[in-house]
């Protein structure tokens, strides 16, 4: 098996019946570059700045973020690179900005809240970003939005930027785009009107199955909640992908979901366009891509959205496709 995933590393993920997808993934700091290449992936679909203000005594300044932003939008070579602007508090510190205690952190201030709230902090990130789009395929992506008026904001500032450094000689992409990710049910729900503003959405599972379970996604105890293919998650799913192509955007996904055997047969009848997952995974969901065909799958799919259980729904995908 390992033999036959290697020779599809240079291949496109082309379906059975020609249809294309892009399998993108998932990154944490320039240094998982490597995988990235050598497993063969035709972008970055998630790149999680988290790690770059982490383990350390003070924000990185605009420079560092600009170097480390530039070398992996180079190292791409023009393939697609999402980069996620700040998303921290949850399960994610950090001791320097000395932020209250909060009694629920997964529902409190955290990755748009604070930067909308903290501009410097986020105006730094946007502008080295900003810097680096002049150096290959760089799309932006805000984290953890709830309301249309959180990515009007946060787009108002990016463009606020993006004006003072064109103002200063300094160049920039005019090609960027300006996504977000839906991980709050809100945001599923209303996808259609996300979707008249937003260049791309990328759907991220790890939080949208636990806002939508009300199950943490870091509690053992509540873990039998936390179910990928429960039919209200694939609707929501379907009700982004649906929503985005009515206005001509694309849907990717970011959340664990993307690379997982039996949900990938579900998301390709859904529609997903792109699938984001860690890189050890590309291979495996390329050669199973390959092997299905969407316009078949297109019918299965909308039957698993009225199954009763998410077993049930395992069990049909297992059935048909794993065996
Ligand atoms: C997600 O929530 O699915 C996601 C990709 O973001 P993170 O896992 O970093 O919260
Ligand atoms: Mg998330």
């Amino acid at each position: 098996q390992k033999q036959e995933w290697a020779k599809l590393v240079n291949e496109q993920t082309t379906t059975k019946d020609s249809h294309h997808v892009e399998l993108a993934a998932n990154i944490g700091t320039p240094k998982d570059l490597e995988g990235v290449i050598d497993n063969g992936a035709e972008g970055i679909g998630l790149y999680r700045t988290e790690f770059l203000y982490m383990g350390r005594t003070e924000l990185p300044t605009e420079e560092e973020q600009f170097v480390a932003y530039k070398e992996v939008v180079e190292r791409m070579e023009g393939k697609p690179v999402v980069i996620r602007t700040l998303d921290i508090g949850g399960d994610k510190e950090l001791p320097y900005l000395d932020l209250p205690k909060e009694m629920n952190p997964f529902l409190g201030f955290r990755a748009i809240r604070l930067c909308l709230e903290e501009q410097d902090i986020f105006r730094t990130q946007l502008r080295a970003l900003l810097r680096a789009s002049a150096f290959g395929n760089l799309k932006i992506m805000f984290p953890m939005i709830a309301t249309l008026d959180e990515f009007r904001q946060a787009k108002a500032i990016l463009l606020e930027e993006k004006d003072k450094l064109v103002a200063d000689g300094i160049s920039v992409s005019d090609e960027i785009e300006i996504g977000m990710m839906v991980e709050i049910p809100s945001t599923a729900v209303a996808a259609d009107l996300f979707a008249k503003e937003v260049d791309f959405f990328s759907i991220g599972t790890n939080d949208l199955i636990q806002y939508t379970m009300a199950a943490d996604r870091m509690n053992e105890q509540v873990s039998y909640l936390y179910q990928p293919y429960h039919p209200a998650i694939l609707r929501l799913v379907k009700m982004v992908i649906d929503a985005a192509h009515k206005e001509g955007k694309w849907a990717g996904m970011c959340g664990e979901m993307a690379g997982d055997e039996i949900a990938i047969p579900l998301l390709l009848g859904l529609g997903l366009d792109e699938f984001s997952m860690s890189a050890t995974s590309i291979l495996p969901a390329r050669s199973q891509l390959l092997k299905l065909s969407k316009e078949e799958l297109e019918t299965f799919a909308k039957d698993m959205l009225y199954l009763d259980t998410a077993d049930e729904v395992e069990q049909r995908v297992r059935e048909a496709f794993l065996k």
